[in-house]
């Protein structure tokens, strides 16, 4: 393989994480990459910036990184001697109830169980045998379609899995406290929590708590990106910022095209380059709901009733399964609840290089159904106060970004969708429509590495890893061309 100033083995369009850790892999494997992005800074979905005041830095999309700290691609790379350093937190979950402790899930899973009172044994026994092998369970996890290598353990996640988070946490457990613990952890999969399947979110994100605390990354989640883009750099890949792919003239001849983008980028970008038939089944990908973010600047830390709170990355509020699970419901049928489900998070607790001396930042966001332009601000931080009174008094300045906003500021943020589409039963393996290898499309020179492919939403680059394995296994086999059918 060789490339030139005007030819490439490889062209990736964009410069999320996905995107990245595609070209770094494809620059393993021998390949001349070179990646466009459309913004002025690489990143995507995992930049930081000074949204509210000099000196409080944001996570403008992701804020904590479960996934990234666990992901096997992320794991074989030397990314601490470019510039990354995991914060790891006391605590991932805080989940504030009324008029009660906090339910805490701490990064010891005993410690844990010993908060959850009747629920102590049922929570232990359902998570202690995940975590004797907890590395190999994410790698299933995130790991390629097919047989998983830890087959029992996949086989037990699976039976658990399948259900409903509703079904499954009034099953298991007996007290509100655990069942509410387990309801906002299945809340990230953005589905209502009584469709099958949506336990199984609930289940990884408890279990991946007990194996890595939920990590924030030092300076801000921009720390992911540059490192990946420096390690690229060093193997010899090209970042080219500032330039917005609209068609294949745009894109240099190479042998392979990668599209870390939303699949109605694909369309519309290598339209020409694609079967009809193809087109249409992108056409009918589902995105599904959006978000309503908010950023502050603080005067201090958030007050909450349970000071214990100031110890988790991240803070769940919503109260109870049924408040939580009614609340998602809602938004899924297009409603915006009065008491969201909120996902908060508190970087400057962490790291305090994120807000001056003595200030804090902070970070919040609830569903909304797609394309929504309904302001939350009021139900947010009533949802917050809620649970820490006088928080309000604490906002020395705020910012917010509604859908429109997410996909003015990112492409593939389609309706506002965060994490690249539906991930229910039917598009989670079939993302973006179902193939053998979804990488893959009709056209053997373009493939698909986004989010809106296997395993998913979130910082963890296995999507474009495993898009690279699939375009290096054909990239021989092409001369570099300009993106045609
Ligand atoms: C508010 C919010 C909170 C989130 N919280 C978390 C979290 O805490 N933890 C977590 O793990 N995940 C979180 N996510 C999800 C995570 O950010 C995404 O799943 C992830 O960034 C997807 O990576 P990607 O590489 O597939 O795409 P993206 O990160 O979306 O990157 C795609 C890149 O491609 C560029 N691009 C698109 N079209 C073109 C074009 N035509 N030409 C050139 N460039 C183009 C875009 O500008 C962008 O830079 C959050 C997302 C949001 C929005």
């Amino acid at each position: 393989m060789s490339g030139n100033r005007e030819t490439f083995d490889a062209v990736v369009v964009g410069s999320g994480p996905n995107g990245l850790s595609a070209a770094v892999a494809l620059a393993q494997g021998g390949a001349s990459v070179v990646v466009f992005e459309a913004d002025d800074e690489i990143g995507g979905g995992t930049r930081t910036a000074e949204l509210t005041l000099p000196g409080f830095r944001h996570d403008v999309c992701s804020a904590v990184h479960t996934t990234g700290i666990l992901s096997p691609f992320f794991r074989s790379l030397p990314l601490e001697e470019h510039g990354l350093r995991w914060i790891l937190p006391r605590a991932s979950v805080a989940h504030p109830l009324d008029g009660q402790p906090a339910v805490m899930m701490w990064s010891s899973v005993e410690e844990t169980a010993a908060g959850l009172g009747a629920d102590s044994s049922g929570y232990l026994d359902l998570i202690a045998p995940f975590l004797d092998n907890g590395e190999g369970f994410f790698r299933d996890v995130l790991g390629p379609l097919g047989w998983p290598r830890h087959p029992g353990l996949f086989a037990r996640f699976g039976l658990k899995g399948m259900w409903p988070a509703t079904r499954f946490a009034n099953w298991r457990f007996q007290q509100s406290r655990a069942r509410a613990l387990f309801a906002g952890c299945a809340g990230h999969s953005i589905l209502p929590l009584d469709k099958m399947f949506t336990a199984a979110l609930g289940l990884i994100f408890s279990i991946a708590g007990h194996v890595e605390p939920w990590p924030v990354a030092a300076g801000g989640s921009q720390a992911i990106p540059r490192a990946l883009g420096s390690l690229l750099r060093q193997v010899g890949g090209q970042i080219r910022t500032g330039v917005r792919v609209t068609s294949p003239a745009d894109l240099p001849a190479a042998r392979v095209y990668l599209f870390d983008t939303s699949p109605d980028q694909l369309a519309s970008i290598a339209g020409t380059a694609l079967p009809s038939g193809y087109l249409r089944r992108l056409g009918r990908y589902r995105y599904g709901p959006g978000v309503f973010k908010l950023d502050w600047a603080l005067d201090g830390p958030i007050p909450w009733s349970d000071p214990d709170c100031l110890e988790a990355s991240t803070v769940h509020l919503g109260g109870t399964l049924e408040e939580i699970a009614a609340g998602e419901a809602a938004m899924f049928r297009g409603k915006h609840p009065e008491r969201p489900y909120v996902l908060l998070c508190q970087q400057s607790q962490l790291d305090p290089s994120r807000a001056p001396d003595g200030k804090q930042t902070g970070y919040a966001y609830c569903h909304v159904p797609g394309g929504s332009t309904v302001d939350m601000t009021e139900a947010i931080e009533k949802q917050v106060e809620r649970f820490a009174p006088g928080f309000k008094d604490r906002i020395l300045a705020r910012h917010t970004m509604n859908t429109h906003d997410f996909r003015r500021y990112n492409p593939n943020f389609v309706g506002g969708a965060i994490t690249g589409g539906v991930a229910d039963a039917f598009q989670l393996f079939t993302r973006p429509v179902a193939r053998i290898n979804p990488y893959t499309t009709p056209n053997p020179r373009v493939l698909i590495c986004s989010a809106s492919t296997p395993p998913g939403g979130g910082v963890h680059g296995m999507c474009g890893y495993h898009a690279a394995q699939s375009a290096l296994n054909r990239i021989e086999r092409f001369e570099p061309a300009p993106l045609t059918g």
